[in-house]
C-alpha cells in the first residue's frame, strides 16, 4: 500500500512538472507587447543623424525571448491581434544596458579611500581577491554582484574574475542560473604580485583552455582571455595569452591599458622595446577585434590608429577614473580615429553599478577637459543620445555582439528595460519641465539611478 502511494505521489508530482513546463512554454511563446515610449539606436549618433528610432506610443513585441518587431502601436497593433499588451505608458522603454568593464570580486571593496591604482591595487585589490578561492565566497560574490547589476538594469557586462579558476565557476554558474548573457575570465598575473594571486604561464595557459572548453559559448556565455594588465605579466605569460588567442580566434581579449601616468611610465621600463602601452600587447597578438581595453586615456594617435585598424575598443569608465584620479578620457580622439567605445563602470575603483550614474559621470569627464585644452572651444558637450547610444547599442558594438543585443531589430534577444520618470521628485520634475526628448534624456542619465530602472528584462523574463 506504501509502496503503492509512493507511485502515486511520483505519478502526480511527475504530472504536474509536465504541465507546469507545458504551461511555462506556452506563456513564452505567447507574444507579448510591451507598450510605452520605445527607443533604440540604429547607428552612433556621433557619425550618423538618423541614428535612433522613437516611438512615443510605442511597442516591443516580444516571443520566446526575442524581440518580434518595435515601433508604433497603432501601425503594429494590428499584425499581432493576439498579442497580450503590458502597458508601461509614460514610462521609457530601451535595450539592456551594457557594462564594458567591471570587476565583480570587487564590489565588496568599492571607496577604499586613499590610493591613486598602483597603490589602490596593493593595498586593496590583492588582499580582497585573495577570498575567491573559496567556492562558497565566490558564489555569495557572483550572485549579489548579478543580482545588482539586474537592480541597475544592467544586462550584459564584460567582467574580471580573479586569478582563480573558481571564481570564474561561480560567476558563469551564478549567470547561467539567470539566463544572462556575460562574458569574464580568470585573471593571468605571474609577477609584481602576492605570491597568493599568481599564477605561472604554463599554469595559466592550461587553466585558462580548460575554462574555455568549459564555458565558451555555453548558452549566452562567452570567454575572455584576461591579463589583468601588461606589469603583472612576463613576456611569456603575454606569449601563451597570445597562443590561446590564435587557438580560439573568438574568445575575447580583456585587459586594462594606459590608464594612470606612473602606470604607464613603469610598462615603458618593463617593456623598452615596446613604442607604445598599447603596442606591449599588439606585439604578443593581444590586439584583435575582440579585445577590449579599459581606459585608455594615455593612448596617442597611432595607438588610436592601430585599434581602428584591428578592430579592438576601449571601455571608457568615468566614476573609476575620476576616484582614482587617473585622467580624462578623450571620446573625441577616439570617435576620430574610427574606435569603438562602450562604458564601463570599473567597480570597484568605479563608485557605482548604475549605467545612468556613470553617463552623468562621461558628461562631466568631457566638462573638465575643457579646463585643461588648449582650445576649449573645440570640446563640444557630451551629447544625450551619444551618452544612452554609448549605454546601448556602442556596448554591443564593443562587444561584437550588436547582432544579437543593444537594439530591438527584430532577432535580437530580448534583453530590455523600463524607466519610471516617476522614480524620483527631483526626475519628475525635471523630466516634465523638458521640452524635447534630448532634455528629457539628459535628465534620466544625470538624475536617474537604479530606482529608475522600474524592470529588468532578461530574454523576455523579468528578472526585477
Ligand atoms: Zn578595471
Amino acid at each position: 500500500m506504501y509502496l503503492v502511494r509512493n507511485k502515486l505521489d511520483l505519478l502526480i508530482t511527475f504530472t504536474a512538472l509536465v504541465l507546469l513546463n507545458v504551461y511555462s512554454n506556452a506563456l513564452l511563446a505567447q507574444t507579448i507587447g510591451y507598450r510605452g515610449e520605445v527607443l533604440y539606436f540604429v547607428e552612433n549618433p556621433a557619425k550618423n543623424a538618423n541614428s535612433y528610432r522613437y516611438y512615443p506610443d510605442g511597442v516591443l513585441y516580444v516571443n520566446s525571448g526575442r524581440v518580434l518587431e518595435a515601433g508604433s502601436y497603432e501601425k503594429l497593433k494590428s499584425s499581432h491581434k493576439t498579442a497580450k499588451i503590458i502597458d508601461y505608458s509614460g514610462k521609457l522603454i530601451i535595450p539592456g544596458m551594457i557594462d564594458t568593464h567591471v570587476h565583480y570580486p570587487q564590489i565588496e571593496m568599492v571607496a577604499a579611500y586613499g590610493d591613486q591604482l598602483l597603490d589602490w591595487l596593493n593595498n586593496y585589490t590583492f588582499p580582497t581577491e585573495k577570498n575567491f578561492s573559496s567556492p562558497d565566497n565566490a558564489r555569495r560574490i557572483a550572485n549579489s554582484f548579478l543580482d545588482q547589476l539586474i537592480t541597475n538594469g544592467t544586462t550584459t557586462a564584460l567582467v574580471f574574475s580573479t586569478v582563480s579558476p573558481i571564481s570564474v565557476d561561480a560567476f558563469f554558474e551564478a549567470s547561467q542560473q539567470r539566463n544572462m548573457r556575460m562574458i569574464s575570465g580568470k585573471v593571468l598575473m605571474d609577477r609584481f604580485a602576492p605570491d597568493y594571486l599568481m599564477d605561472t604561464p604554463e599554469s595559466g595557459y592550461s587553466q585558462s583552455k580548460e575554462l574555455i572548453k568549459k564555458w565558451h559559448n555555453k548558452g549566452r556565455l562567452q570567454y575572455a582571455v584576461t591579463p589583468r594588465f601588461a606589469p603583472t605579466s612576463t613576456p611569456e605569460q603575454l606569449t601563451l595569452a597570445g597562443k590561446l588567442i590564435k587557438e580560439y580566434p573568438d574568445v575575447y581579449v580583456h585587459t586594462h591599458v594606459a590608464e594612470n601616468k606612473a602606470e604607464v611610465a613603469w610598462v615603458q621600463e618593463l617593456f623598452p622595446k615596446s613604442r607604445s602601452y598599447l603596442d606591449v600587447y599588439d606585439q604578443f597578438g593581444l590586439v584583435t577585434d575582440r579585445s577590449v581595453f579599459a581606459h585608455g586615456i594615455y593612448l596617442d594617435n597611432q595607438d588610436m590608429q592601430t585599434l581602428s585598424k584591428k578592430g579592438g575598443s576601449i571601455s571608457f569608465c568615468p566614476t573609476s577614473n575620476l576616484f582614482l584620479g587617473s585622467g580624462l578620457f578623450n571620446i573625441e580622439k577616439a570617435e576620430q580615429n574610427n574606435v569603438k567605445v562602450g562604458l564601463g563602470t570599473d567597480v570597484g575603483a568605479g563608485t557605482s553599478l548604475s549605467i545612468l550614474e556613470t553617463m552623468n559621470e562621461a558628461y562631466k569627464v568631457n566638462q573638465l577637459r575643457k579646463a585643461f585644452s588648449d582650445d576649449p572651444s573645440k570640446i563640444k558637450p557630451l551629447d544625450p543620445f551619444q551618452l544612452l547610444y554609448l549605454a546601448t547599442l556602442g556596448g554591443a558594438r564593443a562587444l561584437s555582439l550588436d547582432d544579437k543585443i543593444g537594439s530591438f531589430l527584430p532577432g535580437r534577444e530580448a534583453d530590455f528595460i523600463v524607466l519610471n520618470p516617476e522614480s524620483t521628485p527631483l526626475l519628475s520634475a525635471r523630466v516634465k519641465g523638458a521640452k524635447d526628448l534630448k532634455e528629457k534624456l539628459f535628465a534620466f542619465e544625470v538624475l536617474g539611478d537604479d530606482r529608475t530602472v522600474q524592470h529588468t528584462f532578461i530574454m523576455g523574463k523579468a528578472l526585477k
